[in-house]
């Protein structure tokens, strides 16, 4: 644990006008505060909040910062409270540790609930000052580093799920890269602990196959770029554990086919050597095309600016580099907090931007649930660039529509959205644009937002100005959904219904009338068995018949009514991409994108569809190639069991002597559980490859 007077020197060394009083003030009431209470290692509890404070004098926080993380615990868990500390330590500090103690205070209630309720008071917080989300990431980071002393596994599993799903990526929002990666590589060592293992192994066999082979080549890159007359810093590393799995999982490919596992940094003095050092290096290796990216004429949302490119080495290895000037790094590794520390005491536009589109989501959401998933996709997605008529650049998440793009733009021109000219052709308005793409919106007063639409967009605020306006037609549709509900449950009870039975039900539930009857069971907020108990009291524990299977695949773009099933020939499950084809007298067939079949059907009257959501569950077929040992099967059987996938039919296809074929269907919830279970068989050393078929 840092002491008192070390703790004060760090600052002092970046900051020399410090008030060393309040650091010094700060750390003795804490230290009084927390008393004999203890961390779940046995530490006194005290300190924790100073190993908070330590990492953010790593990023040379000032003073008021510092002394709010020392404090950030005590109104929490200790008796001192809000206007002792005020009167103590100032205002400032008192509104950043009472921010950083709102934050703190949900993380009781239930998971949903919490997690969105969380980030609505993050948002407000950091809105007034982005210090208290500073000290709220340092603490959690510190929580990560112990978690391994926590002994109940599933809180650690919580925090670790909360960890990647919430913090990781709002480190990463606002750019702090350093942050982002430990967090994600404890939290992955925590959820997937066998991943981890097996890729943390093939990494350092790696190494020792290779001698130093990471600093061999940045030697050679720094010698070339110096023998034509530019001094660079070149640093290198291996890539962490978890974004070589998270690239396994999203490439579809093993760990020997993933050739950039190697990534170097060139650091130069300004902006024009960055474009230097990349045209000397493009000259003497062959770039990997597709890979280069230009950061620094079109920074990042986040204020990230920097060269991107790949290139074949001579090691017969592909490299990642980045190209980047002094002050750009700087920003890059601690991001907002560099900005801040170094420039200015006010927030950026792109903070504010960010800050700005979020509060508006929260005020149009209608649930936890809903607010959570509309983060979550705000925070994970790349830009895109694309051109109103005007020339005016509008950034959009990679994937993005012309919806997305109208919405973007003004909330008026996405209600009356009709069509689309893209580069001055006209196309359906799900198409999704490209970098670069000039949008001309078609508009007419008498249109309004399509549900269909939320098939397509990806923009947060395009899909709750959607949901908003199309809410009143989803009850309709629920409403029906519901009906069908009611008739199958009163289908099961041992006798028929007596005269006034559901009026009795309504009043014993306190529900208004039937139709909110019906959208509280599509809703599934009232249970089979609570209405055949109100219905028919003393049923429910009673003679009633079993459940109807019911289908948990639901998918937009059908008419009402009509059949449907899943074809046999590509079996989709959800999250992959799918066209029906209608088929006379039979319904709709729903077929993958990439099914061969659809090449016979295309005289036959294709429907545009798309996964409602929640849907669940679907066979997949594997094709797995395992060596052949002695207990490799068995390895694959305990990878699929941990994953919660049942096999449902298995077969061996091929065998030689060093690998057998299996081919294997087997039940998943959707793509990305799919996803998740195939980069878990390739990350196992039984597993030569695992596709799916
Ligand atoms: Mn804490």
């Amino acid at each position: 644990m840092l002491r008192q007077y070390e703790l004060v020197e760090r600052v002092k060394d970046y900051d020399p006008d410090a008030d060393e009083a309040l650091l010094d003030r700060a750390y003795v009431f804490s230290m009084k505060a927390h008393g004999a209470q203890q961390r779940a290692n046995g530490d006194p509890y005290f300190s924790h909040p100073i190993e908070v404070a330590g990492i953010l004098t790593d990023l040379r926080l000032d003073d008021e910062t510092i002394a709010t993380a020392i404090l950030h615990d005590t109104i929490e868990d200790t008796l001192a409270t809000q206007e002792e500390i005020e009167k103590r330590f100032g205002s400032n500090v008192a509104r950043l540790v009472d921010g950083v103690t709102k934050l703190s205070k949900i993380e009781a209630q239930t998971e949903n609930e919490r997690a969105a309720e969380n980030l609505r008071k993050f948002l407000l917080a950091m809105s007034d000052d982005i210090r208290v989300l500073l000290v709220k990431l340092a603490d959690r980071l510190h929580n990560m580093r112990t978690l391994h002393f926590i002994p109940d596994a599933e809180k650690r599993r919580r925090i670790a799920r909360e960890t990647m799903e919430i913090y990781a990526p709002l480190a990463e929002r606002i750019g702090m890269y350093e942050f982002m990666n430990e967090m994600q590589t404890l939290a992955f060592r925590e959820l997937e602990p066998d991943a981890y293992a097996s890729i943390t192994k093939r990494l350092a066999q790696l190494s020792d196959g290779g001698g130093d082979l990471v600093a061999r080549i940045g030697s050679g890159l720094r010698m070339h770029l110096s023998r034509k007359g530019l001094e660079a810093e070149v640093t290198g590393r291996q890539k962490h554990a978890y974004s070589i799995w998270r690239k396994m999982a999203e490439r579809h490919i093993s760990f020997e086919q993933l050739s950039d596992i190697m990534a170097f940094r060139v650091i130069v003095e300004g902006a024009e050597d960055c474009y230097r050092a990349l045209g000397l290096i493009h000259q003497r290796w062959p770039m990997v095309p597709g890979r280069f990216k230009d950061y620094v004429s079109t920074p990042k949302r986040n204020g990230y600016r920097s060269l991107h490119t790949s290139v074949i080495h001579s090691e017969k290895v592909r490299i990642e580099i980045q190209i980047r000037s002094r002050e750009m790094h700087a920003q890059a590794e601690y991001g907002l907090a560099a900005h801040w520390a170094y420039k200015t005491k006010e927030k950026t536009d792109t903070q504010q931007g960010w800050i700005h589109d979020l509060i508006e989501i929260l005020e149009n959401a209608d649930s936890p649930e809903e607010l959570l998933e509309h983060t979550r996709i705000a925070m994970y997605q790349d830009s895109i660039f694309a051109f109103t008529p005007k020339g005016e650049l509008i950034r959009l998440p990679r994937g993005a529509t012309s919806v997305d793009f109208a919405y973007a733009v003004h909330t008026d021109l996405g209600d009356q959205a009709v069509g689309a000219k893209i580069n001055g052709r006209v196309m359906p308005l799900r198409t999704p644009l490209a970098n670069g793409d000039q949008v001309q919106i078609l508009r007419s007063k008498a249109q309004s937002p399509q549900p269909e639409w939320l098939g397509f967009v990806v923009t947060a605020k395009a899909r709750s100005s959607i949901r908003r306006s199309v809410r009143h037609i989803k009850r309709d549709e629920q409403i029906v959904l519901g009906r069908k509900l009611y008739d199958e449950i009163v289908e099961r009870l041992p006798t028929a219904l007596a005269r006034g039975a559901l009026g009795n039900a309504l009043r014993r539930l306190k529900l208004p009338d039937e139709a909110a009857l019906m959208e509280a069971l599509a809703r599934q907020t009232i249970t089979d068995a609570a209405l055949m108990e109100a219905l028919m009291p003393g049923s429910a524990g009673g003679d009633v018949k079993p459940a109807p299977q019911r289908s948990a695949i639901q998918i937009h773009g059908l008419t009402p009514g009509v059949a449907f099933s899943l074809a046999d020939c590509c079996h989709p499950i959800p999250g992959d991409r799918i066209v029906g084809l209608r088929r006379p007298g039979e319904g709709i067939e729903v077929h993958s994108i990439h099914c061969d079949a659809l090449a016979d059907g295309v005289d036959a009257d294709w429907v545009d569809l798309s996964w409602g959501s929640g849907s669940d569950g679907g066979t997949a077929q594997l094709s797995v190639v395992v060596r052949n040992q002695p207990g490799s099967l068995g390895v694959v059987a305990s990878i699929l069991g941990a994953h919660g996938a049942n096999i449902v039919n298995m077969a061996l296809s091929h065998r030689d002597a060093a690998f057998h074929t299996n081919l294997m269907d087997i039940e998943v919830h959707d793509v990305q559980h799919l996803m998740r279970i195939l980069a878990a068989l390739r990350a196992a050393d039984v597993v030569a490859s695992a596709e799916r078929i």
